[in-house]
């Protein structure tokens, strides 16, 4: 590796053990490669705990995906259609035991056509992998599959649209838990007057799953220097870790 590589390397390490100290990580995980090779579903592999996902899908189960992922990429159920680059369906193991699910894709994501791909994604990926998880072993997706314009809140109507697919993908994987970023998605779940301060932090149910409504990434980025709301993340996470390992 050059020198420049080396340094590089050497930052992305600093700036993430910072950020586990400001969430408060009270532990770390040594990552280590599985022994020989193992199947991507497996990938789900928790560093820290095990939890199993079980065997991988099925052929029938592979060819649901397909027709989902297809019918989400070629969706014109609602005008969100008109301005994306690409629907975003979601991605990550689809035996995962652990799902996120956030509001919609931005500008990253719609450029990509991955979820939570831009500043908001990289902090995700990092409060992922300070649970002892690698980010291809959980699924991540999002209550809206297209962009909305300047990334505006999604509107009432559109969610209602795009619902079925998220619900679909919840079926499909049946998660042990739900985590939900922010507001939108957490509404999505719990339909709740309360604010997201009230909500975090405390299990609720959906369709017999337990659903951790906490905060979205993007609120972690616009107050970045705020250690509490990363703390606050983090104990959420840890209740989820918790209720995995019963
Ligand atoms: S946001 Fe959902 S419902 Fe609207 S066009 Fe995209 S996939 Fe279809």
């Amino acid at each position: 590796m050059s020198e420049k590589g080396r340094a590089e390397k050497l930052q992305e390490l600093k700036t993430q053990l910072e950020f586990y100290r400001d969430l408060g990580v009270d532990f770390l995980v040594s990552p280590r490669k599985p022994k020989g090779a193992r199947p991507a579903a497996e990938a789900e592999a928790p560093l820290l705990l095990s939890y199993g996902s079980g065997s991988g899908p099925s052929a029938a189960n592979q060819e649901e995906w397909e027709r989902l992922i297809r019918r989400i990429m070629t969706c014109q159920a609602c005008p969100l259609f008109k301005g994306r680059k690409q629907a975003v369906p979601g991605e990550g193991n689809r035996r995962a035991q652990l799902m996120f699910v956030g509001e919609a894709p931005g500008r990253d994501e719609d450029l990509q056509g991955k979820p939570f791909v831009g500043r908001a994604g990289q902090l995700l990926t990092r409060i992922i992998q300070a649970m002892g998880f690698s980010r291809e072993g959980v699924y991540i997706a999002n209550v809206i599959k297209c962009r909305p314009p300047e990334n505006r809140t999604p509107k009432p109507e559109e969610i209602k649209a795009c619902s079925p697919f998220l619900l679909r993908q919840i079926e499909l994987i049946h998660p042990r838990v739900i985590v939900a970023l922010g507001k939108v998605a957490t509404d999505f779940f719990l339909q709740s007057p309360k604010s997201m301060s009230d909500l975090r932090g405390h299990f609720d149910q959906f369709q017999g799953i337990p659903v951790m409504p906490t905060f979205h990434p993007s609120y972690l980025v616009r107050n970045e220097g705020n250690k509490e709301i990363k703390k606050m993340v983090w104990e959420d996470m840890k209740k989820v870790l918790e209720l995995l390992k019963s």
